[in-house]
């Protein structure tokens, strides 16, 4: 049925959710930088390869004819592999059994955990400019976001600037630390005061700890592990970023006993499970040393100065992110508002960034400020760089 006969109809009509749904900016900026021929620091995901370990691993999975469904859970030796991580690094004692879920990327994670808390009409704070996929989930379970804006440099977050917004009624806040696109990290006394706020209010709290070992400067701390948090948390972590596998689609919740098994039985008939022989590579993934995140958050800090210091000089202004792998910068140079910035940037220097409208209120009318991802060759942002010091302002 082509979408010309779905309109015609009188009888056959899509659902809200599936109209108030628009597609990615990402992908049109992606689509534009094809057709200027430009180089894409639009797309958060690496142009290279993931560790030969785990290419290996998940090779061998699958030559061992690990083929069929598993655990819907997750499997049993990945989830003891990620309570042991969760112990070592963010000081968090879980069962693996009633509070570990795997699941099909931290992209799933977030859906299942909004579809057990979040019902039609309830508020949930997001903090503006936030990662775009919170706008489109939430529509999915008829979640009202409430977007509270930061301010660079610092993005920093006040008791003045949270109390309305409880005031006025959440029942959950998403906090994305570090935080995709501002690159902000939350310092534990920002989540010590939003957890104070959460507990007088009794509000939830969704976590989106993706970017937790890119991480340049400050801490990682997890807000399930502050005191009294664990039972209003649920941590969405995953794979994709730290392992550079975006692809394989591996990703976990963590949670109470009582969350996790609300999870779990809307992960069960949403997608059975993760990927088997996936889950088999993880497993080796959480086995590496703490010398592969040292390596890895080195080798992202050594790219971010590399375009952060081309951006300053052409004059974009950007802010220096302190954890994840993009940077935030001024669009105002370019042009009046950051859609036009992006398209010019990509038409003119060829070179594409994703412009901050994608960040923000869909209904704001101005938006100043554009996201260049850094996950990227040397050789790739070398070639970046040059284009964007051939260009003028
Ligand atoms: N959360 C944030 C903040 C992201 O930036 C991304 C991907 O860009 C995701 C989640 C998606 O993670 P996954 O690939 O595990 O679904």
């Amino acid at each position: 049925m082509s979408a010309t006969a779905i309109n015609s109809s009188t009888t056959l009509s899509l659902s809200q959710r599936a109209t108030q749904t628009k597609e990615s900016q990402i992908r049109e900026a992606s689509r534009y930088c094809a057709q200027f021929g430009a180089i894409n620091l639009a797309q958060g995901l690496p142009d290279f390869a993931a560790p030969e370990a785990l290419k290996q691993a998940a090779q061998d999975a699958i030559a061992a004819d690990i083929n069929q469904y598993a655990d819907t859970w997750g499997l049993e030796a990945l989830r003891v592999a990620i309570a042991a991580k969760l112990q070592r690094d963010n000081g968090i004692a879980v069962d693996p059994d009633t509070q570990v879920t795997v699941c099909c990327g931290a992209t799933e994670g977030l859906n299942i955990a909004l579809m057990s808390i979040i019902d039609p009409g309830d508020r949930v704070l997001i903090f503006e400019p936030f990662y775009e996929n919170y706008i489109p989930n939430l529509a999915t379970v008829g979640g009202i976001p409430e977007m509270l804006v930061l301010q660079p440099p610092q993005w920093e977050i006040t008791a003045e600037m949270l109390e309305p917004y409880f005031q006025k009624g959440l029942k959950a806040v998403i906090v994305n630390t570090p935080a995709n696109p501002t690159g902000k990290v939350w310092t534990r006394a920002e989540l010590e005061l939003l957890a104070t706020f959460c507990d007088r209010y009794g509000v939830y709290v969704i976590t989106d700890e993706i970017y937790e070992y890119i991480l340049y400067e400050g801490e990682h701390v997890s807000m399930f592990s502050l005191p009294g948090m664990a039972e209003r948390t649920i941590v969405v972590n995953g794979f994709s970023k730290t392992f550079c596998v975006t692809g394989w689609r591996l990703g976990y919740t963590v949670a109470s006993e009582a969350l996790t098994a609300a999870m779990r039985r809307i992960h069960d008939f949403l997608t059975i499970c993760a990927p088997a022989p996936l889950q088999q590579a993880a497993l080796v993934a959480l086995s590496f040393g703490r010398d592969y995140y040292i390596q890895m958050a080195a080798d992202y800090k050594r790219k971010r100065d590399l375009l952060y210091s081309a951006l300053e000089a052409m004059g974009l202004s950007p802010v220096l992110p302190r954890g994840a792998y993009y940077i935030w910068t001024d669009s105002s140079a370019l042009a009046e508002d950051a859609d036009r910035a992006a398209f010019r940037l990509a038409q003119e220097a060829k070179v594409a960034a994703v412009p901050g409208n994608c960040f923000s209120n869909p209904k704001r009318q101005h938006v100043n400020g554009l996201r260049f991802c850094f996950a990227k060759k040397d050789s790739t942002l070398a070639a970046a760089i040059a284009q964007m010091q051939k260009f003028r302002l």
